[in-house]
């Protein structure tokens, strides 16, 4: 049984990919194929399962008979009520916050901005991700997933994407960023919520 990922980010993809490859179940995950020549649906509801909703309808039903997963995931920051949340990939392009970083790094720029001067114990988060899939532009299933850690005050890690490098988990005292993918996604709220999900589309 193949179920096919709408997602072009790269972080994502890799996590989807390393997944796919331990779920041990029989599924397979793949990228949807031809993604890049479907025009992107708005992402503009308030909440991440309403997003990763309109995603997931919206590409399977350009991709009749398959089931197709799609991700909407971010950031949410306990000091900054909840912000970036659903607008964590363009946290820093929304607030026009000067930088000529690529993305990620000046969205991790700008969350420090923000969390200036706040203590370590003002600096709780979590990753929050909800996964939906769909048939036909019908929704089959959705599943969420967190993971509580900390904000840094500089990064650490070279591995993953987005905020992984000063989101900690601190109980390993190493942020998302130091762990090698499958150690990443055993912890992530993208790995929880898959493993969530594939049991409400393959029970047994
Ligand atoms: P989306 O494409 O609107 O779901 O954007 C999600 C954004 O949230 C990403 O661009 C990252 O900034 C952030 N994000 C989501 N999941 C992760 C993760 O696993 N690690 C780091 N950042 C993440």
């Amino acid at each position: 049984m193949i179920f096919y990922v709408a997602t072009s980010n790269p972080g994502k993809l890799r996590d989807f990919a390393a997944a796919a490859e331990t779920t041990g179940t029989g599924i397979q995950l793949a990228p949807l194929p031809n993604l890049s020549t479907i025009p992107a649906p708005p992402e503009d509801e308030p909440t991440f399962e309403g997003n990763a909703q309109i995603k997931a309808v919206y590409y399977s039903s350009h991709a009749p008979g398959l089931i197709v997963i799609a991700d909407d995931s971010g950031l949410e920051v306990d000091a900054l009520e909840g912000e970036p949340g659903v607008r964590s990939a363009r946290y820093a392009e929304d607030a026009a916050f000067a930088s000529d970083l690529p993305t990620d790094e000046r969205n991790n720029q700008y969350l420090l901005h923000r969390l200036e001067g706040a203590p370590a114990a003002k600096r709780t988060a979590h990753y929050r991700c909800v996964l939906a899939a769909s048939r036909d532009g019908e929704v089959l299933a959705t599943a969420e997933g967190t993971v509580e850690g900390s904000i840094l005050t500089a990064p650490r890690g070279g591995s993953g994407f987005g905020y992984d490098p000063l989101f900690l988990l601190p109980k390993l005292n190493q942020t998302m960023a130091e762990l090698d993918i499958h150690a990443k996604l055993s912890f992530s709220h993208r790995g929880k919520a898959l493993a969530a999900l594939l049991p409400k589309l393959h029970p047994e």
